[in-house]
């Protein structure tokens, strides 16, 4: 057994009457949840449900009962979880696990391709096309904490600015972090490239102007679901519930000024400008089909016990295939689609999502429905798979070519970067993550 239980909406067969879920990053068996509003209007963000080119609005579908009837759906809980969901995700979130099932068997019930035409019609009719929309942050991020969890990125970085290959001894012990700020976490096109203060390479003196050195970080992004009391840890066999689901995450990063500041007491301004979300979280529920057994490498150790248990051995890791994307301006004027620049997966990370909350809460800090953790930059064993462009330009001794024959050994202004996830298995139905975009603007002081 590799995987927790799975149940009719994980079906590999069944397929929508919206023929444009089927085959797409959004099929039934998905079912993400983000915040949209017409395009070019001040209207409130409204929850919405991604399928297919389509958003579902939950605040409209809430007030309509016919789709909730569905012969195997809590009818009183689903109906429960999508007012609460019109009302605010966190809502939703804080209901917990049963109730997040069942407002999404009552949606891929009224999606599937058996679905009555009564259902099928009341359900178009809270339908938007995504092309028709703007898409906002998913939910109200209160705090937002950034891991440090893959083992090939602190190895890569180490290399790549002259430390040598040695990751820090606590690295193997625990799941690290810092804590980030969540006021400019979010979905947004663009970004403005910091101002800082920077120690050139064999300069004594610092000085003050427009990042030289900016980077990416291809993160996911975990979406705590439940609240934990302050002085109320939350262990090992009940981290997986206290989570709702996960989407992707850059960690904008400007290395020269992160560099010069950052010892003794970690990331400020080198992170604290800007981190992109995906408009989408794909709940834990969706990942189901696609959990991998947690292995430790026997050179490593094992985790302390409090870090152990049977779930995370059976299922604590998660297979998504991950991609950071380029596009530069001239690429743009071209008409060119952003480049793939690497590829990699999430199973290579040394830390599990349910090692990182319990990491996070085992002092007593409390977590609350809506808190982002970010899982640290993922890369994989080889150079390719590398997360960040320090490591795949070697901290900018080897910049990489592009198409349009562009070299970079660090971002430019103009270059839009984007990061794409999906599950895809034998005997499952691919879903996918979405995009998170975003692009380079000048710095104000330029
Ligand atoms: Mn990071």
């Amino acid at each position: 057994m590799t995987q927790p239980t799975l149940n009719l909406t994980h079906d590999p067969k069944a397929r929508s009457w919206l023929a444009s879920a089927n085959g797409s990053d959004f099929p039934i068996q998905n079912l993400p949840y983000g915040r949209f509003r017409p395009k070019v209007s001040a209207q409130a963000w409204r929850c919405g449900v991604a399928v297919g080119d389509r958003v579902l609005d939950i605040q409209h579908l809430a007030q309509h009962s016919s789709w909730l009837q569905a012969p195997g759906v809590d009818t009183a809980l689903a109906t429960r979880a999508a007012q609460a969901a019109a009302q605010d995700l966190r809502d939703l979130m804080r209901l917990g696990a049963d109730a997040w099932h069942a407002l999404r068997v009552a949606l891929f019930l009224a999606l599937r391709s058996d679905a009555p035409a009564a259902v099928q019609h009341e359900v178009t009719a809270a339908m938007h096309a995504l092309s028709d929309v703007e898409l906002g942050t998913a939910v109200q991020v209160g705090e937002y904490t950034d891991f440090y969890t893959s083992y090939y990125h602190a190895r890569n970085v180490g290399i790549a600015v002259g430390r040598g290959s040695d990751v820090a001894p606590n690295f193997f012990w625990m799941p690290i972090a810092y804590h980030g700020r969540a006021s400019s976490l979010g979905v947004s096109p663009t970004y403005r490239r910091p101002m800082g203060q920077a120690l050139a390479p064999g300069q004594t003196q610092p000085t003050y102007g427009p990042c030289q050195r900016l980077d990416y970080e291809l993160e996911m992004a975990i979406y705590v679901g439940q609240d934990n009391a302050q002085g109320q840890p939350v262990s090992m066999a009940q981290a997986e519930s206290h989570i709702f689901g996960m989407g992707l995450l850059n960690d904008w990063s400007a290395r020269d000024i992160q560099f010069w500041e950052m010892a003794p007491l970690g990331p400020f301004q080198g992170k604290n400008f800007a981190t992109s979300l995906s408009p989408w979280i794909v709940t834990m529920e969706a990942l189901a089909p696609f959990r991998l057994p947690f292995t430790r490498d026997a050179a490593h150790p094992q985790p302390l016990a409090y870090l152990d248990g049977e779930a995370l051995r059976n299922h604590g890791g998660i297979d998504v295939n991950l991609s950071v994307s380029l596009q530069t301006a001239q690429m743009r004027t071209q008409g060119l689609e952003a480049q793939e620049i690497s590829r990699t997966n999430f199973k290579h990370q040394h830390w599990c999502v349910s090692q990182m909350v319990v990491q996070h809460t085992v002092g007593g800090c409390n977590l609350s429905a809506g808190d982002v953790l970010g899982t640290g930059t993922i890369s994989g064993p080889t150079p390719e798979e590398a997360g960040a462009i320090i490591e795949l330009a070697q901290a900018g001794q080897k910049p990489i070519t592009l198409v349009t024959g562009e070299k970079r050994a660090f971002l430019s202004d103009g270059d839009a970067v984007v990061l794409r996830g999906a599950c895809e298995r034998a005997g499952a139905v691919r879903i996918g993550f979405g995009e998170c975009r975003g692009e380079v603007l000048p710095s104000v002081g330029a």
